[in-house]
């Protein structure tokens, strides 16, 4: 066999074997996927509610932060509904053992960036950290994969200079205030020497009330010398 015909089996090989591990089905509407469709199908691709506030100043996730330090990028790829069919690729990032999935949220997020000039514009992702016990029982954090795929298209590193301080109860049924008060100190910032005259961006799956991200931003920008603190998460919930 030649090497040319071995690297064509072996290649090969290797995509039956990832999409035995990674469905070639649409996570938005279950249709097959055609080569060269990822995560979801053109048709759902195009439909896909995004925000677009990388174009917009002082937007809404620049105010759901606002307080202690400056935000200079604050956006997500799409708009979350819990019962938008899109919401489900975030929680199977998220719940069901599928950090290719988070993965690929990051790249499809950060190409649609690179596109619109932003790559090179970060110099370090920092990943919303989980506490131990959740990230033991979940096996990854989804935040990081997701930076990875943001990371791969954008340029830039991804940092674990964001730790979680103490373990927090979980925050679905909590209101705004509460959440607010749950996270307080649950975060801080290892070797803050690494991150000095960094542009570096916080990444998480969604931002909604802004309290998880805004106590890891205030905690960087407490304890290191940054050029810029940036947002980027894949879903955003609507205010009410
Ligand atoms: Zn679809």
């Amino acid at each position: 066999m030649t090497k040319d015909r071995l690297t064509g089996l072996l290649r090969m090989m290797a995509k039956a074997a990832a999409d035995c591990v990674f469905p070639r089905t649409c996570g938005v509407c279950g249709c097959s996927l055609v080569d060269g469709e990822q995560l979801m199908c053109l048709g759902c691709l195009s439909e896909l509610p995004r925000t677009d506030l990388h174009r917009v100043e002082f937007n809404t996730v620049h105010q759901r932060v606002a307080g202690t330090v400056e935000i200079d990028v604050a956006s997500g790829w799409y708009y979350y509904y819990s019962d938008s069919p899109y919401a489900r690729l975030i929680r199977e990032a998220k719940y069901d053992d599928m950090p290719l999935t988070a993965r690929r949220l990051g790249e499809a997020y950060g190409a649609e960036l690179a596109a619109e000039g932003m790559a090179g514009r970060f110099d370090l992702f920092l990943p919303v950290p989980l506490h131990r016990d959740k990230l033991l029982m979940r096996g990854y954090n989804q935040s990081v994969e997701i930076a990875r795929g943001l990371s791969r298209e954008l340029g830039g590193d991804v940092g674990d200079n964001l730790v979680a301080l103490r373990r927090h109860r979980t925050q679905t049924r909590r209101g705004g205030y509460e959440r607010y008060a749950n996270v307080s100190g649950s975060f801080g910032v290892v070797r803050p020497e690494e991150l000095r005259g960094l542009r570096v961006a916080v990444v998480d799956d969604v931002v909604t009330t802004g309290s998880t991200i805004h106590e890891c931003v205030s905690a960087i920008g407490a304890s290191a010398d940054v050029a810029s603190i940036s947002i980027l998460t894949i879903g955003v919930t609507k205010m009410k």
